[in-house]
């Protein structure tokens, strides 16, 4: 291949690498011919150049290429997915997939681990007794055709080039550069199949994008390079100041999606955002209005539809929603877990959580990994009784912390949790929840 100490000497300088440079330099770092430290300073080459569209579209691609490919031609309906970079309490996935697939819509969504602060959208559903997380190939597909979606673990195969540089890239400070988390994010979808994709890109505290301009930034580039892989898209820019809904944690958080899906209403930060992504999906993959789509899905989010989608993948995986409420029923807080509660420190109204507060304390609580190989405690987490803009007396319990591992870290994390909440005098005005879209 090209001589790679040519290739970061051109990118170091600012010079476009052709498509076949990078094909060439993924496939070898894939391969072990290209050691760690080359690939290190590529990573941090892009950082301080960036790349133009033409490259980003080469590195998706090449990794993309770097493993296995799903293939969707067998499916009867249209198949999209939808990706979130992610916040505190974020359950979405739990609402929008559903909601989707209760509407036609095939959706095959492949999800990850958490590390760093709450667990992801696979601890979470570890926590349903029986649930199958890792699917081969077949058995997804045979979900998806059943019931409309199968939520299962990214396997090895998928993006294996995209796994070894994301490690190299977590440890070498190159996490934070748009173009390799698009072509990171991205790879991986376009292996899962999906002839559409939807982007729920957080912003804020909480998130890992913690400016509109980069949110939004990042948001247009997921866009423009699916569209240049040929895949119908759009992205939402949305808020990730305060925790999502009224539980961060794994069980606690199933348990409310549950409880959202069943009585087909839940919190605005929640019901809005999840309706409004579901029905872009929807209206991509179906092509049809965003307003006949949002119609659809909140038909089938109230009528129950959705949460009919939701229990028929749970117990196509060998899950046992029933033994899960039975040890989670009572409000998502296991009858083993020891609780704290934190109390209003005086009258007023609830102004801000903060949500980086809150997920520090629901990692010091055991909801979390650290490192890849800390086991999680799936009870654990922060469960809230009353949120933003509720009215509060001096006293009145605001939150539970809840943990069955860590019953010393209690006290601990009440300061961090007492001061995550903030009281005014004055009723908060409502939020903006959805702050960009790109469509
Ligand atoms: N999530 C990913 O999958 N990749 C990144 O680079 C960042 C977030």
């Amino acid at each position: 291949m090209t001589n790679v100490k040519l290739l970061l000497d051109m990118k170091r300088e600012g010079r476009e690498l052709s498509q076949e440079d990078i094909r060439a330099l993924v496939a070898s770092y894939t391969a072990g011919d290209v050691p760690d430290y080359q690939m290190a300073s590529f990573a941090m080459a892009v950082c301080c150049r960036g790349m133009t569209k033409a490259e980003i579209f080469a590195l998706t691609d090449a990794m993309r290429l770097s493993g296995k490919n799903i293939s969707w031609e067998d499916s009867s309906l249209p198949v999209a997915d939808k990706h979130s970079t992610g916040g505190v309490g974020d359950k979405l996935s739990f609402l929008i997939q559903p909601i989707a697939a209760s509407c036609g819509v095939a959706v095959p969504s492949l999800a990850g681990r958490g590390l760093g602060l709450t667990g992801g959208t696979i601890d979470k559903l570890e926590a349903i007794p029986g649930y199958d997380v890792s699917l081969s190939v077949e058995r997804f597909k045979e979900v998806v055709f059943k019931c409309g979606v199968s939520i299962s673990t990214q396997t090895a195969e998928i993006a294996p080039a995209d796994k070894k540089l994301y490690a190299l890239r977590d440890v070498t400070g190159t996490v934070s550069s748009i173009p390799l988390i698009t072509a990171s994010i991205l790879s991986k979808k376009l292996a899962g199949g999906a002839g559409t994709l939807v982007f729920d890109v957080k912003c804020g505290s909480g998130a890992f994008m913690r400016e509109k301009p980069d949110a939004l930034n990042l948001a247009k580039s997921l866009v423009e390079s699916s569209r240049e892989a040929g895949r119908k898209a759009s992205a939402l820019v949305t808020s990730m100041d305060e925790p999502l809904g009224f539980t961060v944690g794994n069980a606690l958080e199933v348990w409310e999606s549950i409880e959202i899906l069943k009585s087909g209403k839940g919190s605005r930060d929640i019901v809005d955002v999840s309706i409004e992504l579901a029905a872009m999906m929807v209206a991509n993959a179906k092509d049809i209005s965003i307003e006949d789509a949002q119609q659809e899905c909140k038909q089938n989010f109230e009528n129950g539809k959705a949460y009919s989608v939701f229990k028929e993948m749970i117990s196509l995986h060998g899950g046992d929603i029933d033994a899960f409420l039975s040890t989670y029923g009572n409000g998502g807080i296991a009858a083993s877990a020891k609780t704290l509660a934190v109390k209003a420190p005086r009258k007023g109204y609830i102004s801000h959580i903060d949500a980086m507060k809150v997920a520090q304390a629901s990692l010091d609580l055991g909801a979390g990994r650290e490192k890849a190989d800390d086991k999680i405690d799936l009870s654990a987490g922060v469960k809230f009784l009353l949120k933003r803009g509720a009215p509060v007396n001096e006293g009145d319990t605001i939150l539970f912390a809840v943990t069955s591992t860590r019953e010393d870290k209690l006290e601990f994390v009440r300061t961090i949790l007492e001061d995550a909440i903030h009281i005014s005098d004055e009723m908060p005005s409502e939020k903006l929840l959805i702050l960009e879209r790109v469509i």
